[in-house]
């Protein structure tokens, strides 16, 4: 069984339709594969539909964006109701807040020369929620850089010239809300690009409901695949590996290059609320 827990598809910021997703998804010889587009949950329907007709397995997932302490943190939440008030509350909140900032760091890209047009922008992020990436596209689009890869390392990354922060939730709130949705949240990529985590932080977020860590991820090195491993076993946590597939989005993320267990995959699922 080859299980891949975190894609994302053109609903966020991948370059994969939902239905072209679970193509390549078998095409790279997985069994099951979770789609988690950022913020929505809108590319379910048309990766259920292809998942059904490929014969393969979705696990309907979403990744959030949330505040851990201070430091930017990602949030993998799986099989939630996603018409539960306080989860949709969550989530228009989150789009809003990404909406926001867009014009922001529009201007300052202009007020550095390399300005961009805000119809390409949102042409880029089509109906899904907006981000970093499609500011990175229309800067492609206007042949100010080559890739995502270099507008990220030269003006959008978390310490560039055109970053502008955005309101994120509370760790604590996006997991008990997610709880309070059916769902199971797992702790995304916690080491990657300069994250701290430590094992007393993991077990208070455990109390509140956390169910799993993402231990196998491209920006994690082999030792800390294995503190993260470490920790998982002595909480009680469960371990999941995944690609984080973005398409040809991100470079180095190809579909099941990190995979997640059968027996944790029974382990998320089982401590489903629904
Ligand atoms: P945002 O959600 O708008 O803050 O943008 C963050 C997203 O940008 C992440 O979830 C990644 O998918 C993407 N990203 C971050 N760094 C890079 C990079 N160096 N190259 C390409 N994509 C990136
Ligand atoms: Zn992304
Ligand atoms: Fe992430
Ligand atoms: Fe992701």
């Amino acid at each position: 069984m080859r299980i891949d827990l975190h894609t994302h598809s053109t609903c966020s910021d991948g370059t994969d339709t939902p239905a072209e997703l679970i193509a390549a998804a078998v095409e790279a010889g997985l069994d099951v594969v979770a789609l988690t587009d950022h913020d929505t949950t809108i590319g379910w329907d048309e990766a259920e539909a292809a998942a059904r007709q490929h014969g393969i397995r979705l696990v309907r997932g979403l990744e959030l964006s949330t505040d851990n302490s201070g430091q930017s943190q990602h949030l993998l939440a799986y099989e939630v109701d996603p018409l539960e008030p306080e989860l949709v509350a969550m989530l228009e909140r989150g789009v809003a807040s990404r909406q926001q900032r867009i014009p922001r760091m529009i201007k300052r890209l202009a007020d550095l020369k390399f300005p961009v047009d805000e119809a390409h922008v949102r042409a880029a992020a089509g109906e899904g929620p907006v981000g970093r990436p499609h500011v990175a596209d229309a800067m492609i689009r206007a042949r100010h850089v080559k890739t995502r890869e270099e507008a990220f390392v030269r003006f959008l990354g978390d310490d560039g010239p055109a970053y502008v922060p955005r309101e994120k939730l509370a760790i604590e709130e996006a997991i008990a809300t997610v709880r309070k949705a059916g769902g199971v949240p797992v702790i995304a990529h916690p080491l990657g690009r300069g994250a701290q985590f430590t094992r007393e932080r993991f077990a208070e977020l455990q109390q509140l409901g956390l169910v799993g860590v993402e231990v196998d991820h491209e920006e994690h090195d082999p030792e800390m695949r294995t503190e993260l491993r470490g920790i998982a076993e002595a909480l009680g946590l469960v371990a999941t590996g995944s690609s984080d597939y973005h398409g040809t989005g991100k470079k180095g993320h190809r579909l099941g290059c990190n995979t997640t267990t059968e027996e944790a995959l029974d382990a998320l699922l089982a401590a489903c609320g629904r």
